[in-house]
This record gives structure tokens, sequence and C-alpha cells, in this order.
């Protein structure tokens, strides 16, 4: 190629990546005119702006700037037994509001594991149990609550009613089904991994992206990567790890996230963990099912602490032709009180489950609820709901079969 070529291409390839990030798709050169395609060279690849496309409805996001910009005290709250998704979300909007020069705190219904505790804002959440003075003085003062993570009030235990009660503005950002808030604004997304993927969204949609501090990215990097069991499910959409590589521009450090939230254990989880498996597991063979129980004696002897049994439910499905797995675990301080979480596989219907037999609800192949019985009582109520769904979980399952566990 002469020199004359190998200017004339240079000029044509930035004249194109110019136009490329002008959002301009007809050019003319020379006198040919030219419709670009979406990415034409590899300058254009590293410099294009991330495109997400908008999720929610203009009315809503410019709703809920008016909103924001005329509050000066902002409460955020998620659901009860607070996970990576509620603690990273509401941290991660908070800071967002922070930057935005806004007031902002933090109230959950009740304390979140310390394997969240290192993001950034979190010791400054209040615990609503335990300092209900200091979070109604919060409350008191708000001129805006947004509820995340949670389609209903009833999963906020007393802080539900204290919110509720409270007449002010309010936005639900939320990705469960049949959200039942009360509220000026609902972005109410099933189809999002998590209600992080929401919330960054949410910012991304009020043209906010510059205000994403490293420690937000983090904040909200966390409960994209809980809620999807890191990457494991509910992540295929390509936008999902554009958003991800987003949060890593801004100085997320995905690689130590995951150790910091997965390998963090202490050994009382493994104590259990052996325990569950060697002793306590009962398989229905015929039903490629497995229901165990965990006393709240045994989690003492072990030297329970919170987050220890996270994620044992999603166990028994590693095992071959598993299909439905269900856990019930007794409340350390309430008494009768048990938890029950339930995972599946393809179309069974965990959360319909949740609901006929366990007071609870949630996503088709991940759901929970809670009786108020002893772990006896539950056990037959969990056979019996197993029984009920018979049909679907005696054929035999394709494991390469692709599930979504947010389809209705
Ligand atoms: P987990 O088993 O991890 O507690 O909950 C699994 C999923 O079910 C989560 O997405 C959670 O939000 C949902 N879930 C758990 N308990 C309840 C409940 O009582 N009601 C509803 N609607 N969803 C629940
Ligand atoms: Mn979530």
């Amino acid at each position: 190629m002469d020199l004359y070529k190998l200017l004339e291409r240079f000029f044509c390839d930035n004249l194109i990546y110019l136009a490329h990030l002008c959002r301009e798709r007809h050019i003319i050169y020379g006198k040919k005119s030219v419709i670009l395609p979406t990415i034409t060279n590899r300058r254009m690849k590293t410099n294009e702006k991330y495109i997400i496309n908008e999720m929610f409805e203009k009315a809503d996001v410019d709703a809920a700037r008016l909103l924001i910009e005329g509050s000066q005290h902002i409460v955020i709250s998620a659901h009860q037994l607070p996970d990576g998704d509620a603690i990273g979300s509401c941290l991660g909007l908070a800071s967002y509001l922070r930057a935005k020069g806004k007031e902002v705190t933090v109230i959950e219904p009740n304390p979140f594991p310390s394997f969240l505790s290192w993001m950034e804002g979190a010791s400054n959440i209040l615990i609503y149990d335990h300092q209900k003075q200091n979070a109604d003085e919060a409350i008191a003062q708000a001129d805006l609550i947004f509820y995340l993570d949670l389609n209903t009030s009833n999963r906020m235990l007393e802080l539900g009613s204290v919110l509720d009660a409270k007449q002010v503005h309010k936005i639900v950002i939320d990705h469960h089904r049949n959200p039942e808030i009360a509220c000026d604004i609902l972005f109410s997304y099933p189809q999002a991994s998590s209600t992080c993927e929401l919330v960054l969204r949410f910012i991304h949609a009020l043209g906010d992206d510059n205000l994403i501090s490293k420690g937000c990215a983090e904040c909200l990097c966390a409960g994209m990567m809980t809620d999807t069991g890191a990457f494991q499910y509910n992540s295929n959409s390509p936008e999902f790890f554009i958003l991800l590589a987003m949060l890593l521009s801004k100085g997320a450090d995905k690689d130590l996230i995951y150790r910091r939230v997965f390998h963090c254990y202490n050994k009382s989880r493994y104590i259990l963990l052996g325990r569950i498996f060697n002793d306590k597991i009962e398989y229905i063979d015929e039903l490629h099912t497995a229901i165990f129980t965990l006393s709240k004696e045994e989690m003492r002897d072990a030297g329970y602490v919170m987050g220890d049994v996270e994620g044992f439910v999603n166990l028994p499905l590693e095992i071959k032709d598993m299909k439905l797995s269900i856990s019930l675990r007794e409340d350390l301080d309430k008494s009768p009180l048990v938890h029950v979480s339930i995972r599946s596989v393809d179309d069974i219907p965990a959360n319909e489950m949740a609901s006929r037999f366990f007071n609870g609800g949630g996503h088709l192949n991940a759901a929970g609820g809670r009786l108020e019985c002893t772990l006896e009582e539950a056990s037959i109520i969990a056979h019996k709901a197993c029984q009920a769904y018979a049909d679907m979980l005696k054929s035999s399952t394709d494991p390469t079969t692709p599930i979504d566990p947010l389809v209705p």
C-alpha cells in the first residue's frame, strides 16, 4: 500500500470514528455515501460508549428525577434478612444520592451477614430492630423513601408498617413479581437479574454515570453477583455484562468482590454443612427431591453465625437428576417459626409452592416463606407440598436444558 493510500485509509477511519462518536451512521466520503456498520474498526471498539437500552419509561425517570431534586432527606430500605442484592442496592443508591448532595439514611429491618460489611457505607446502616430511635428520627425527617428489592412491605417486619404509615413520596425499585407497595413511582422489572442492575440502570437513565464512584460500583457489582449465583443463572442477557463492564470501568474489582462475598465463611458453616449432608438430608428419590431441616440447637451447637447457611438450599440441586430442594430452618429467637427456602429447576414453580404451602412467594426457581409451627410439622407440610407437584417432579430431568429462574 503506498503512502497516499495509507493516508487516505487513516483519514477514512478517523472520519468514520468521528461520525460514530456523533452517533451518525450515514456519512459522505468523497463521492460515496457510506452507511456505517455498527462497529467498523478496532479503535471504535475501544472508544465506543457502552450502549444500554432504556428499560424504564421516560415519564417514570423524569418523575423520579423531580422527586429526587425536590428532596433533601432520603431514606432507603430493603427486605428483612437482607442479602447481597438488598444491601448492595441500598448502599449503591445511597452513594449516588449522596454524590448529588442528598442526606441519605439506609435502614434495614434486621441485621445483615458480616460478609457484606466491607461495602462502602455499611457501617452507617441503621438496623431497625436495634436502632429504632435513630431510625424513627430519620423516617420522621424524610421527604422521600426508596423501597428496594421487595414487592411487599410485609417483608420488612415492623419497619414495613412504619414506612407505610409515613405520608411522603415513595419510589419502589424491584425485580420481584406482583408489586404491592403503595408508591408514587414503581420500577418493577421481574426480568432483571437483580435490584442492583435496576439501580444501575436508574442512575444511567438519569444521565448520571459520572456520579458512580468506585464504592458505589462495588456495591452494585456485589448484588449483581450474589443474585445470579456469581453469574451462573439469570444473567444470560448481553446487556447484563455491558452493565457489569461499566461497573468494572468504575474500579470495581470483580475477583476481589467474589472472594470477599463467597470466600469468607466461618468454620461453623462447614460443621453445619457436614451435619446436614451426613445425616439430616432426606432424599425422596421418586420425586427427585431433597428436604432438610436445621434446628436452633443444631445451629447453636455448631457455633452458628449469621450467613452460615446462605446458599445451602442450592446444594442438593448439584446432585444429578435432582429437581427440588427444600430447606426448613428454625428461627433462633422467635418460636414457633420456621424459615423455608425452596429451589427448583426447569418449570417447577417454587414460587407457587411457596405461596400455596409456606406463606411466601418468590421467583420460578427460587422462593421462600415461613411457617409458624415446629420443624416436625413443617416437614410434614413440605412432604405434602412435594406430593402436590408429584407429576411434574416424577419425570426425569435433563440437566442440559437451560433454565430461566424469572419466567412466570
Ligand atoms: P431465599 O430462599 O434466598 O430466602 O429466597 C429466595 C427468593 O424468594 C428470594 O428472591 C426472595 O426474595 C424470595 N422470597 C423469600 N421469602 C419470600 C416471601 O416470604 N415472600 C415472597 N414474595 N418472596 C420471598
Ligand atoms: Mn434481589
